[in-house]
C-alpha cells in the first residue's frame, strides 16, 4: 500500500510516497516558494533528482504538480493516482481535542481550525494542504498526524503554566509540546537500538534542528517537553529566542516603539542563535565563522550548547534517572561539535563521550558514548514521515 505524507509550510510543501509494506520511499521531494516568484519543485526519485522552476501561485497548484511528477511518463513511480491509498498529513496543533492521529471527517477539520487560534501560522497552511488534496483526490481517505500528539501523556503538573487557573479552563492555555512524531520514533528506536524494555525506560531524546525541543520520554511516554503552548518556548533555536522572562516582551515593546505582535515576531524569527550572533541561524556557517574567529559565534553556539544541557539535566530530575541520551535532526545528527560541547556539561554524571566515534557519526545510528559511559548516548537519524504512514496506514487499513 502506498501512502502520500504531506508537510505544508506557509509557502513550501514538503512530500514523500512510501511503499507502507516495506518501508522504502519511493519518491520524495519539495515545493518551495509557493505563491512567490520563482517557485521551484525538487524531485527525488529512482536515485535521481530533478529540480524545475514552475509556476505555483497556491497550494492546490502545488499538489496538482506534485502529483503530475509522481505519475509522468518519464520519471514517474506510479502509474495513476489510484496507487496511492491514502494521504497523511502532518498537523501541528491539536490543542486538547487530539491526543491521537485521526480520519480526517468535517469535524476534525472544524476542530483543527478551532486550533489554529493557538499556532495560527501552522494550522491554517496545514488545512489549507488537506483540502487542495481533497479537491484532486476526494475519495482517498486522509488522515491527520499531530505535532502535539504523543505529549498526551505529560501530567498535569508538568503541562500547567503557573498563571490563573482560569486561563487553563476558559483558554485552554498550557504546554501542549511539538515534534511529538520525532520524539515518537527516535524514543523507540533508541531502546531498540539499545536493547533497552522501552516499558522500562528513561530516554531524553533532543531533536535539534531549525526549530528544537528535547523530550523526556519514561517508559515509551512523554512525560514532559521542552516547547510550550507554542514552539517559541524552550531551548534556543536557529531564530527562536526559547525561554526568556515574558517581562522582557513588554520592556522592548516600550523602548523600540514596537507592538507585541512585532516583538513576537522577532523573537520567533530574528532571535535564537541568529539573534546572538548577528550572522546565521546555520549551524554550519557558525562553526566556520566560530572557527575564523568570531566571537559572537562562539557565544551563540556555547549558549545553545549549555541550554540544552540544562534541560537534560532537569529532565534526569524530572524522570529520577536516565538510561539513555538521543540526538537527532539537523544539528543533533550532523553537528559532531556541538554534541560534544552538549555532553561536556554532563560530565559530573558520568557521561562519557568517544570522540573518535563522535567526529564520524555523521546522519547514521551510532553509540557516541564510550563503553564505561555511566548513560548511553546515541545519535538516532529522526523519521517523521515514516510515522505519519505509519499511523495513517493503522487508521485507514480496515476501511
Ligand atoms: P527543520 O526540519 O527544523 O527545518 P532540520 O532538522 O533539517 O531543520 O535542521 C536544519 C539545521 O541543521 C540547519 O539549519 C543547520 O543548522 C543544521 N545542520 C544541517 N547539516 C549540518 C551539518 N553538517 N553540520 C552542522 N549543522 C548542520
Amino acid at each position: 500500500m502506498n501512502i502520500l505524507v504531506i508537510n505544508c509550510g506557509s509557502s513550501s510543501l514538503k512530500y514523500q510516497l512510501i511503499n507502507i509494506e516495506n518501508q522504502s520511499v519511493l519518491a520524495s521531494g519539495i515545493c518551495d516558494r509557493i505563491s512567490l516568484d520563482k517557485s521551484v519543485i525538487k524531485h527525488k526519485a529512482n536515485n535521481e533528482k530533478i529540480e524545475k522552476e514552475i509556476n505555483m501561485p497556491n497550494h492546490k497548484s502545488a499538489i496538482k504538480i506534485v502529483f503530475e511528477f509522481l505519475t509522468h511518463i518519464e520519471y514517474g513511480v506510479i502509474k495513476s493516482l489510484d496507487d496511492i491509498k491514502a494521504i497523511g498529513h502532518r498537523v501541528v496543533h491539536g490543542g486538547e481535542y487530539f491526543f491521537k492521529s485521526m480520519l480526517i471527517t468535517d469535524d476534525v477539520i472544524e476542530k483543527i481550525k478551532t486550533c489554529s487560534d493557538l499556532a495560527p501560522l501552522h494550522n491554517s497552511v496545514n488545512i489549507i494542504g488537506y483540502e487542495a488534496c481533497k479537491d484532486l483526490m476526494p475519495n482517498t481517505p486522509m488522515v491527520a498526524v499531530f505535532d502535539t500528539a504523543f505529549h498526551a501523556t505529560i501530567p498535569q503538573k508538568a503541562y500547567l503554566y503557573a498563571l490563573p487557573y482560569e486561563w487553563y479552563e476558559k483558554y485552554k492555555i498550557r504546554k501542549y509540546g511539538f515534534h511529538g512524531t520525532s520524539h515518537k520514533f527516535v524514543s523507540k528506536k533508541t531502546a531498540e537500538f539499545l536493547g533497552l524494555d522501552i516499558n522500562d525506560s528513561k530516554i531524553i531524546t533532543c531533536h535539534l534542528g531549525n526549530g528544537s525541543s528535547i523530550c523526556a520520554v519514561k517508559n515509551g511516554q512523554s512525560i514532559d517537553t521542552s516547547m510550550g503552548l507554542t514552539p517559541l518556548e524552550g531551548i534556543i533555536m536557529g531564530t527562536r529566542s526559547g525561554d526568556i522572562d515574558p517581562a522582557v516582551i513588554q520592556y522592548i515593546a516600550k523602548k523600540e516603539n514596537l507592538s507585541i505582535d512585532e516583538v513576537i515576531n522577532i523573537l520567533n524569527k530574528k532571535s535564537g542563535v541568529l539573534g546572538i550572533s548577528k550572522l546565521s541561524s546555520d549551524f554550519r556557517d557558525l562553526l566556520k565563522a566560530d572557527e575564523e574567529g568570531n566571537e559572537l559565534a562562539r557565544l551563540a553556539r556555547a549558549a545553545f550548547a549549555y541550554r540544552v544541557a540544562k534541560y537534560i539535566g532537569s529532565y534526569m530530575a524530572a524522570m529520577n534517572g536516565i538510561d539513555a541520551i538521543a540526538f537527532c535532526a539537523g544539528v543533533g545528527e550532523n553537528a559532531v561539535y556541538i554534541r560534544g560541547m552538549i555532553v561536556e556539561h554532563l560530565g559530573f554524571l558520568g557521561v562519557k563521550l568517544n570522540q573518535e566515534v563522535n567526529i564520524k557519526t555523521i546522519g547514521t545510528e551510532a553509540i557516541i558514548s564510550t563503553p564505561d559511559s555511566k548513560v548511553k548516548v546515541c545519535v538516532i537519524p529522526t523519521n517523521e514521515e515514516l510515522v505519519i504512514a505509519q499511523d495513517t496506514y493503522e487508521i485507514v487499513k480496515n476501511l
